[in-house]
């Protein structure tokens, strides 16, 4: 097995088309787990950690730039990530250990496409794209459109994802994200929830977003419960009442970490983090 370390995307394109089934190698906390399991030997491995372009963060036109090299502990390090976009900067903090965040990648995480991914359901709140480049150029896909399924991402042979870009909410905004794992730290979510709400000067929620992760094969969003919150104060009764409607609206699966079941409640009883966060309160940014 060959192992390259281009240093501009120009040096990539020929050896993606050289071993079209070599596979891409950004911190490696996923792709060697799963070589070491699966026992598959691709021919070529192209290692990402020396593309500069890819390592950087930047905000252009209200939008945060965010290389898919750019690792799970920059984004703990970022004011911007965590001033801006707190949810993703919580789902940052809470995956995996100190050494995995430090290898993890963002691309890494997009790319691997897992419903337990941390990153997805912040990135599907906020609303996020994925910029996929090859040598014929560069696309931009919503991150609902790149996902494709468990494990399935809408990259095509040649292409790699160059970064993630987050619009930057207005002030005022609230967001977080909520996980539950089997431990307090380095677990998987059982489930999680990321939620970007807006409300309007009575309190009321103007604009809503949630997605859930780990309750189905891929982030689940329910506009129904979006629709039922608009418009509503978030008071206890009321989350009560949206999270009997995601528990019932969610499909997820038995596995080793939880049952079906469990996960369900969860899905529901995580919407009424957002009454003790300070979710129904003012804001005053
Ligand atoms: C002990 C442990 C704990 C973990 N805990 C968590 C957790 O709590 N939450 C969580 O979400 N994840 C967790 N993970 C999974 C993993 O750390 C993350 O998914 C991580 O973000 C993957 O990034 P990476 O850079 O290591 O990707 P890699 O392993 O290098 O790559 C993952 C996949 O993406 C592809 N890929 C990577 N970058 C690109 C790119 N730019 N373009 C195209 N394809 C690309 C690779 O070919 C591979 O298929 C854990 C892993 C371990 C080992």
């Amino acid at each position: 097995m060959e192992v390259f370390f281009p240093r501009t995307l120009a040096e990539l394109w020929p050896l993606l088309a050289a071993y079209p089934t070599g596979a891409v190698l950004a911190g490696g906390t996923d792709l060697l787990v799963k070589l070491r399991k699966t026992g598959v030997r691709p021919p070529a491995l192209f290692a990402l950690e020396r593309l500069a372009v890819l390592r950087q963060m930047a905000v252009r036109d209200g939008e945060l730039h965010i290389g898919a090299a750019v690792t799970v502990s920059e984004l703990v390090d970022s004011d911007t990530v965590q001033k801006a976009l707190p949810a993703l900067w919580e789902a940052a903090c809470l995956l995996g250990s100190p050494p995995v965040r430090h290898g993890a990648t963002v691309g890494g995480n997009v790319c691997t496409a897992s419903p337990a991914g941390d990153t997805l359901p912040p990135l599907y709140v906020y609303g996020a794209a994925v910029t996929v480049a090859s040598a014929a150029g560069e696309r931009r896909l919503p991150i609902d459109a790149f996902i494709a399924g468990p494990g399935r991402t809408a990259l095509i042979p040649g292409e790699i994802v160059t970064g993630v870009v987050v619009p930057l909410p207005s002030a005022g905004t609230f967001s977080a994200y909520y996980k539950v794992g089997k431990r307090r730290a380095m677990a998987v979510a059982v489930a999680s929830l990321a939620v970007r709400l807006e409300r309007d000067a009575g309190g009321a929620v103007r604009d809503i977003r949630l997605a859930w992760g780990s309750v189905g094969p891929q982030v689940v969003s329910l506009p129904a419960v979006e629709a039922f919150l608009r418009g509503r104060r978030l008071t206890e009764a009321v989350l009560r009442e949206a999270g009997a409607m995601a528990a019932a609206a969610v499909r997820p699966i038995d596995d080793v970490r939880a049952s079906a079941d469990y996960r369900r409640r969860l899905a529901g009883n995580l919407l009424l983090k957002l009454a003790a966060s300070g979710g129904d309160e003012e804001e005053d940014g």
